[in-house]
């Protein structure tokens, strides 16, 4: 860096200190290039998990309580480019740590959004996550109710009615990798997993970056 520069950024640091996304507190000046300090970054340990939540397996990669989700919301909610510079790291770190053969021979495609989430937000979190996982990235499914209440409603009623359709496509599919940012009750993933049943013949697995701890 050009001397005129250094001093630049020094006084830039110095008026605005970088602040760490989950603690709050300044973060280190060699650590500057990440939206997380020391304490928080040695948080974030991979933590992979594998499970049924039939009909699909759900690999997740962190845990929920990890300071990457003060990472992901802060991108989400404040379109934080710093944040996702840093969250887009342990997600490449996680799925290059995955088997090969998970992703061999698969389509890779995501949990949509409602058009009018869309809109408001201007980007679909899991399309973005989806773009660093291995495979031919396809338009897959798409959400045609803004959201939907499960409360009171039976496994099969969660599923009829969670607004996913696939889209129609001339070809048809063997393996999907869907990818969604985080997993809780696993309900969103199963209905996009049923949706694409037809066409995959069952073949489908998830890939998150966070998982609740309830699971
Ligand atoms: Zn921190």
């Amino acid at each position: 860096m050009k001397p005129l520069a250094r001093l630049c950024s020094r006084v830039l640091d110095i008026a605005y200190p970088r602040i760490c996304r989950h603690c709050h507190r300044p973060i280190e000046r060699e650590l500057q290039a990440t939206a997380l300090c020391a304490a928080c970054s040695r948080l974030c340990v991979l933590d992979m998990s594998t499970q049924l939540l039939d009909p699909l397996w759900v690999t997740s990669l962190y845990t929920y309580k990890s300071p990457l989700l003060s990472l992901l919301k802060s991108w989400k909610y404040s379109r934080d480019m710093q944040a996702l510079q840093t969250l887009t790291w342990y997600w490449r770190k996680g799925i290059v740590s995955m088997p090969d053969e998970y992703f061999a021979g698969a389509v890779v495609t995501w949990v949509p959004m409602h058009f009018s989430k869309y809109l408001y937000r201007g980007f679909n979190s899991a399309r973005q996550l989806a773009l660093d996982v291995p495979g031919e990235k396809r338009t897959l499914l798409w959400r045609y109710l803004p959201g939907f209440s499960q409360a009171g409603k039976g496994r099969k009623d969660r599923l009829a009615t969670a607004g996913f359709a696939i889209v129609p496509k001339k070809y048809n599919v063997q393996k999907v990798v869907l990818v969604d940012d985080i997993v809780t009750t696993g309900a969103t993933l199963r209905a996009c997993a049923v949706a694409l049943l037809p066409k995959t013949g069952g073949n489908v697995r998830a890939v998150t970056l966070l998982r609740a701890d309830s699971l």
